[in-house]
């Protein structure tokens, strides 16, 4: 039988009065921690589940009955500790329909800087480790999720507290961006135009000391990605990186004229690119620092054929950010290009042009790039000292070289 107490964590709760406490502008005087939006105990026990601890769903009264008789036999020792919580014997179901639930609504603002964890399966999985090692469950969790992540121990690096804003956070090399970054203690805005694949890549982030906030944002539209730049800046703090990931590539034959796929190319990648530099560039300037990451492309440094229009959107960026480079030189900006060859993401999945995908789109056989891997090579240029720019960085499969 298992009987699953989830406190506030106590680190979460600790900096959030420490923080509150220097709020002395603050009118109000009470302040609230309780969640406004509790996990369902469905979902706690559907995690579990996933961790290696199946459980049999019963009816309350029935469980009730079964934790009154199996709690009869236990005097101390194993068990004692729940039976020190729940003393009083086992609520009933009017009043626990009773609780109520306060509105933290006007606490949130005061403590914006201070994230709560979420009650996932990361989470969990970092409680189950410590049940295991305490001896209160036969076996560790299945998973390896918190792992160097919730599970690891924190240790802050130049990275933590940056605000970084990722575009294209919600698949592919933007979302392992966003899990190295958080693993790094970034505060991060997430912007794709798919939300609730945003929220999955959210829920699964193993968040220590950073915060994040997820916006839908077509970074082909100008004013959705202003408001992504102002939510980061107004919830986090102003940006300090911006990791441009959004991107479409679509094999297609110059011959066969696949003008829609074209046009996409060009606003997405190109136009895109200038919406995210035009909402950020100014600002960091007037800061004196910031530093900008575009994904390029192994196709900005030379054509592809079946990639001629990607190939050219991705010289595109390379001439773009060479300029932005140069002009700004002594201003406090770095500028680095990022230029992957093939990496296993959806992205190589959206083409129509059957005839291109056949004669230049088959994969070789190499062992391609993953996401992580690209991830990683942009921590390095992140990490670098002040003084040190990383301008381009051109990482490939091993087994297929340009
Ligand atoms: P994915 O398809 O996995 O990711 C593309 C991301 O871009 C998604 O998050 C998607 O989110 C987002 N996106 C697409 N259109 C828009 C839009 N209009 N507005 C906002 N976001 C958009 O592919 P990758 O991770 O591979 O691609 C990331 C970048 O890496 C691209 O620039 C690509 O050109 C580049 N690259 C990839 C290589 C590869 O082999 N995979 C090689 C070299 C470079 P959503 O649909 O939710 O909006």
């Amino acid at each position: 039988m298992f009987v699953l107490t989830l406190p506030r964590p106590v680190d979460f709760v600790s900096k959030a009065i420490v923080h509150l406490s220097n709020q002395t502008q603050a009118k109000q005087l009470v302040f609230h921690l309780g969640d406004p939006d509790p996990v369902p105990t469905s979902e706690v026990f559907d995690h579990l589940a996933e961790l290696g601890y199946p459980t049999k769903k019963i009816g309350f009264e029935e469980w009730v009955a079964l934790w009154t008789e199996k709690r009869g036999g236990l005097k101390g020792g194993e068990g004692a500790f729940t039976i020190d919580i729940i003393r009083s014997g086992m609520p009933s179901v009017e009043f626990l329909r009773g609780i109520v639930v306060l509105n933290n609504a006007q606490t949130r603002p005061f403590r914006s800087m201070v994230e709560r964890p979420k009650v996932d399966i990361v989470l969990l999985e970092t409680y189950a480790r410590h049940w295991y090692a305490r001896g209160w469950l036969p076996r560790p969790p299945s998973t390896q999720l918190a792992k160097g992540g919730a599970a690891a121990t924190f240790r802050k690096s130049v990275l933590t507290g940056k605000v970084v804003v990722v575009t294209g956070a919600s698949s592919g090399i933007g979302a392992a961006v966003a899990t190295a970054l958080a693993r790094e203690g970034c505060h991060l805005a997430l912007g794709a135009r798919r939300t609730e694949v945003l929220e999955a890549v959210k829920r699964r982030l193993a968040v220590r000391e950073g915060k994040v906030i997820i916006r839908q944002t077509d970074v082909t539209d100008r004013k959705q990605v202003q408001a992504l730049m102002e939510a980061a800046e107004s919830e986090l703090g102003p940006v300090d990186i911006l990791v441009s990931c959004a991107g479409v590539m679509y094999f297609t034959m110059m011959a066969n004229v696949h003008d829609k796929e074209w046009d996409r190319t060009v606003d997405v990648n190109c136009k895109g690119l200038l919406h995210c530099l035009s909402a950020t560039v100014p600002s960091m300037l007037a800061r004196g620092t910031g530093h900008i990451v575009a994904i390029s492309s192994d196709a900005g440094r030379k054509v592809f054929p079946g990639l001629g229009v990607y190939s050219a959107s991705k010289f595109f960026v390379e001439a773009t950010l060479q300029a932005l480079r140069l002009e700004t030189a002594g201003k406090g900006l770095r500028v680095t290009s990022v230029q992957p060859g093939n990496t296993a993401t959806d992205l190589l999945g959206m083409s129509t042009d059957t005839e291109a995908i056949k004669q230049y789109g088959e994969a070789s056989g190499a062992q391609i790039l993953d996401a992580e891997d690209v991830a990683g090579a942009i921590v390095y240029a992140l990490k670098q000292p002040d003084h040190v720019a990383v301008n381009e960085v051109l990482i490939e499969p091993r087994d297929e070289p340009i």
